[in-house]
């Protein structure tokens, strides 16, 4: 007999852990729920680019906005040569649970371009943003969809959004038409750590809550990370200043692990990746694959790069003792089933990785009201939040797991906990503006 092979498109699984959290949402009508399925509005846009060598090429570039009950859409731009508009949906859903469960008061969203920006000159790079936003016209704007850095864009992409935007619009504040500017234009303090450390408060304060026996603090915990970019780097720096020590880490190209108990010294590995843009073959260190990271012996495992990465195949091997989602969707719906089953729990994605909106909304109020936070400030806000977050989302999950069937298996995922918060608070909002007209 052949096996089905898992379905790893993000459309589908982000669609079907939505309805398994609606069904345990107490009276949410079910035109709510094909409601809350789709997205509210899908643009898609051609437009041509003059290339550095005088050639044309036509781009696709896409904006999606999932809901906007609790306030304007929120969600980066991504640049990537396989981006589809499937793939965009799925991400602007993830965003208004993401947003709602963290306690923001902005919607879901998400676009990108489809291209290859290892290819494009930034004279290139620049002509395609500003052209994709002139061509998204209103439908961004302060107050009704506000654009982030996602994938292989950064600070300087988000200057010419803000740039395009401001010029299209003078004569009023357009800072705050889009999050992640650098610090000149408005950025905020914090921000480029904002993800990796807000993984980092949630673990804390899962453990602190004693949802994990006997290790109740990161004191000591043994920590593996696979992606060493924006979020693996910072979350594996605030881990280590709280007492953790980083096992083993992995980027693109393989891994590495610790060869004595102290873990590894974070300047080194920093040092190696800027000199070879690997870890691999950090000296000293010992060389893994990076399967083999995954299936490392250790307290806390973080995927911190790429989709589907814990699934039917892989979640068998995890000996890690908790899960904490940096990434976006690194768990599958197989995945999460067998590591329920071997009793570790995986701290979901739209709580764990959810700092960077959080910094995201701080920069969008400092911009509305012209005014600047200091770091200390910003980080005391982002570890507050992030600690209540985890709270609630515990709660809930106290309260499920108490109620369910033996065989319930989705209501004994902390997932499924913080997704059925975060609809449950939409669907309220929706409730209480009333459906319109
Ligand atoms: P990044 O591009 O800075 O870093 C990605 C890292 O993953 C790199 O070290 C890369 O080498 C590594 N990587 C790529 N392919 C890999 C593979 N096959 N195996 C192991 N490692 C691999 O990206 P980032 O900003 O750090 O984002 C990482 C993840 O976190 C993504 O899933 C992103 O969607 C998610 N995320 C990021 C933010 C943010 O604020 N940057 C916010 C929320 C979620």
């Amino acid at each position: 007999m052949t096996e089905t092979p898992e379905d790893l498109d993000p459309l589908h699984q982000v669609q079907q852990r939505f309805r398994d959290a609606a069904t345990r949402v107490a009276g949410l009508k079910q035109g709510l729920i094909d409601f809350f399925a789709q997205p509210k509005r899908s643009i898609a846009v051609c437009f041509p680019i003059e290339m550095d060598d005088g050639s044309v090429q036509s781009f696709w570039g896409f904006r999606v906005v999932h809901n906007r009950v609790l306030g304007p859409g929120k969600g980066g731009i991504r640049y990537h040569p396989g981006l589809t508009l499937d793939e965009v949906r799925s991400m602007a859903a993830l965003m208004t649970w993401k947003c709602a469960l963290i306690g923001v008061p902005f919607g879901g969203a998400k676009g990108g371009v489809v291209c290859d920006p290892k290819t494009l000159s930034p004279a290139e790079l620049r002509r395609i943003t500003r052209r994709f936003i002139a061509e998204l016209g209103d439908n961004i704007g302060p107050h009704t969809d506000i654009p982030a850095p996602d994938m292989y864009t950064n600070a300087q992409t988000m200057a010419w959004i803000y740039d395009t935007y401001d010029v299209m619009h003078p004569g009023r504040n357009n800072r705050p038409v889009v999050t992640g500017k650098p610090l000149d234009l408005g950025g905020s303090e914090g921000r480029r750590d904002a993800t990796g450390n807000g993984v980092v408060y949630a673990t804390e304060r899962f453990l602190e809550r004693g949802s994990l026996g006997t290790l109740n603090s990161l004191t000591n915990a043994r920590v593996t990370i696979q992606g060493f970019g924006n979020v693996g780097v910072a979350a594996a720096r605030l881990f280590q200043a709280k007492g953790a020590r980083i096992v083993a880490l992995g980027d693109s190209r393989g891994a590495i692990a610790a060869a004595d108990h102290q873990g590894l010294d974070l300047d080194a590995v920093l040092a190696h990746k800027r000199e070879h843009g690997t870890v691999v073959g950090l000296p000293g260190s010992r060389s893994l694959t990076g399967d083999d990271l995954l299936a490392l012996d250790c307290d806390i495992l973080v995927p911190a790069a790429l989709g589907n990465q814990l699934n039917g195949d892989s979640a068998g091997r995890v000996r890690a003792r908790l899960v904490v989602e940096a990434a976006n969707g690194p768990t599958t719906p197989a995945g999460d089933r067998i590591l329920q089953q071997r009793g570790i729990p995986v701290l979901p994605d739209i709580l764990a990785n959810a700092g960077g909106v959080l910094v995201s909304y701080f920069e969008w109020v400092q911009n509305s009201q012209n005014d600047t936070w200091d770091a200390d400030l910003v980080e005391q806000k982002l570890a507050r939040k992030l600690h209540l977050a985890t709270d609630a989302v515990l709660a809930r999950h106290f309260t499920m797991s108490e109620q369910a069937a033996v065989e319930d298996i989705g209501a004994r995922l902390l997932r499924t906990a913080a997704l059925s918060l975060a609809v449950e608070r939409v669907a309220c909002a929706t409730l209480e503006r009333g459906i319109w007209p």
